[in-house]
């Protein structure tokens, strides 16, 4: 399956990394080809179709991959968690690309574990529930967009996951600019004043089952992005006149791959279909693979630029591009860092 023909109409693909710019077109013409319903409640095809067209896009344009893949992760809150209300009112625009989805969830992931205390609040007030804060870091944040995050009530201390509008009264954004890569993915930080969302945009209070079901597919989307990176490194290197001297090094980079691609079909072969997903899973290979996947991304081009050579440093080659966009991967949570710090307290459990 080729979907090349789907790249960014941002005017120079390129540029998505170092220019501020609007993805959406690209979100929406991805989303019409359908290949992002896979693995959603109403469909037949396994998240595979989903996973592999994130992998072919992250290997011409990670900006382009990682907002495909924080739509797609909202269209999955959605579809299991969403309130019937909210559904209906956002599952068919997500669908059709027409709306946007943004993930906000590096906060509750931060706080669930124990690294800082989730910065967004919410208190009750008669149906409707009030929230303040700030999510310091979202992608694909457009007037429309329908974004996922958590908060915590600081009385009692529950948590629980909810969406918004980005327009809604009480939200206010501030734009990322002059980041090392990825200038073109409408990040920001959000800042949350005395919002009022009705119970329509409540999703769940049982946090434990949330991130249990939808860690898996959440880590393998991501996993899709850094294989697919680095699989357009290793092509680049092989045609690197400098190639030679890095041979043994690019055999046991391809190798690493090849064992990875193959790690992450058997876990998209688990997490096939939308009933597949269930509450006892182990969430330890996944966040392995994800963080090899990462890794692999940074050896890779650090390789390519050496067989490539000086070329490969002019900030305008498609070499030094990928160099800022795996540096992105370290710290796209699960940082690399969560990621080291949550695999060696699972080996202490163990
Ligand atoms: C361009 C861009 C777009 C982004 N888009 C999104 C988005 O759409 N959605 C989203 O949710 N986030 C997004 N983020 C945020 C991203 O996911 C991370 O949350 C953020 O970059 C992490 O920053 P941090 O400094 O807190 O790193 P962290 O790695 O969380 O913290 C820094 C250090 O703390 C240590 N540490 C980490 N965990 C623990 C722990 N449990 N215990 C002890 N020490 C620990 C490690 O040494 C780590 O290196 C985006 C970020 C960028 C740059």
């Amino acid at each position: 399956m080729s979907i090349t023909h789907l790249l960014p109409e941002v005017g120079d693909p390129q540029l998505t990394d170092r220019e501020l710019g609007n993805l959406r077109p690209f979100i929406q013409k991805i989303s019409q080809s359908g290949l992002l319903d896979s693995g959603l409640s109403e469909s037949g095809a396994a998240i595979s179709e989903s996973a592999a067209a994130i992998y072919e896009v992250a290997s011409q344009c990670l900006a382009s991959a990682f907002v495909t893949w924080s739509h797609r992760m909202t269209l999955e809150y959605v579809d299991r968690f969403g309130s019937a209300e909210l559904k209906e009112s956002y599952l068919p625009g997500l669908l059709a690309g027409d709306r946007v989805g943004s993930t906000a969830l590096a906060t509750a992931l931060a706080d669930r574990s124990g690294k800082e205390l989730l910065p967004i609040t919410f208190r009750r007030d008669g149906d409707e529930f009030v929230i303040d804060g700030v999510i310091p870091w979202a992608s694909n944040l457009y007037s429309d967009t329908l974004v996922v995050f958590a908060a915590r009530e600081p009385e009692t201390g529950e948590r629980a996951l909810f969406a918004t509008e980005v327009g809604f009264a009480g939200v206010a954004l501030k734009p990322a600019e002059g980041l090392l890569a990825l200038n073109a993915t409408s990040s920001g930080t959000i800042r949350f004043n005395e919002l009022r969302l009705g119970n329509s945009f409540y999703l769940t209070s049982n946090v434990n089952e949330f991130f249990a079901r939808m860690r898996p597919r959440f880590l393998l989307l991501q996993t899709a992005f850094c294989l697919g990176l680095s699989s357009a490194s290793l092509d680049s290197s092989q045609l690197a006149d400098g190639r030679l001297p890095f041979e043994s090094d690019l055999d046991q980079l391809q190798g690493e791959l090849n064992q990875l691609r193959a790690e992450w079909h058997r876990l998209l072969e688990l997490q096939r279909n939308f009933a597949a997903i269930s509450l006892d899973q182990d969430v330890l290979p996944y966040l392995k693979l994800r963080l090899r996947a990462a890794v692999l991304a940074q050896a890779a081009t650090r390789v390519e630029l050496a067989a490539v050579g000086g070329r490969g440093y002019f900030v305008s080659h498609p070499t030094s591009r990928r160099i800022r966009e795996s540096l992105f991967l370290s710290i796209q949570a699960p940082t690399e860092g969560s990621l080291r710090w949550e695999i060696s307290q699972q080996a202490l459990k163990a």
